[in-house]
C-alpha cells in the first residue's frame, strides 16, 4: 500500500505544496522555480500577521516547514548578463 504524492493549495499564498512520503515537501510558486516550505515562509507566510488569515495559510506550522535555509529570503538571482558586447 503506497501513498502517492499529495498536493495542497494554500488559499492565502496561492502556492501548491506537494508532499510525498520520504521527501521534503516541494512548493510550487505561481511563477519562478520550485522551493521549500522554509523558502515559502521567509518570502510569504511570515508576513501574514492577521490571525484570521493565519488560519487559512497552510504553512504556519514551524515543525512542518523546518528551519530556514540560507538564501530562502532572497529572490533568485536574475540571469547574469556576461556582457558579450
Ligand atoms: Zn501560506
Amino acid at each position: 500500500m503506497s501513498k502517492s504524492a499529495d498536493s495542497q493549495r494554500c488559499q492565502l499564498c496561492q502556492v501548491v505544496i506537494e508532499s510525498s512520503p520520504g521527501r521534503a515537501d516541494i512548493v510550487q510558486f505561481s511563477n519562478g522555480p520550485q522551493g521549500s516550505r522554509s523558502k515559502l515562509w521567509s518570502r510569504v507566510c511570515q508576513y501574514v500577521t492577521d490571525p484570521d488569515r493565519q488560519r487559512i495559510c497552510i504553512n504556519q506550522d514551524s515543525e512542518g516547514r523546518g528551519t530556514e535555509q540560507a538564501g530562502d529570503a532572497f529572490p533568485d538571482a536574475p540571469p547574469i548578463d556576461l556582457g558579450n558586447t
